[in-house]
């Protein structure tokens, strides 16, 4: 470690507390471009739970990285999720870390220990069989 480099990081650099940013480099699959694709610490049952986040630590993102972030995701999740007849992308109602920008993405084992929240959570399901999305919406 250089304390030198580290007294003298910039103040605003919030990074180093955030557990997304520095995650572990076993824990993370590919670097994607804008986008780091990890497996999740908890797996809660599931065979493959799989996390895009931002490369920058950032809570929000425009649209256009949004809409790009979801394409990437659902790209590698038909190759990670090809176990799966159906997998979900979850909205982040129930995020551990709000402060980055980050969507996780699980099968749909209905004996997962996180089913219930699931049903809760507002998803985008896409169907390996069909190739259909659809989106479900909570409340
Ligand atoms: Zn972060």
């Amino acid at each position: 470690m250089n304390t030198l480099t580290e007294s003298t990081a910039p103040p605003a650099d919030k990074g180093k507390l955030c557990p997304l940013c520095s995650l572990p480099q076993n824990e993370v699959l590919a670097e994607l471009g804008r986008w780091r694709l990890a497996r999740t610490k908890t797996m809660k049952g599931h065979r493959e739970r799989l996390m895009l986040l931002y490369r920058e630590h950032a809570k929000t993102i425009d649209e256009q990285s949004i809409g790009e972030a979801y394409l990437t995701l659902h790209k590698v999740g038909q190759k990670f999720f090809s176990h799966a007849k159906q997998w979900a992308i979850f909205e982040p109602i129930y995020a551990t870390v709000p402060e980055h920008w980050h969507r996780v993405a699980s099968d749909l084992d209905a004996k997962a220990d996180d089913h219930d929240q699931i049903l809760k959570t507002p998803r985008l399901i896409v169907d390996n069989e069909d190739g259909t999305i659809t989106r479900v919406t909570v409340g």
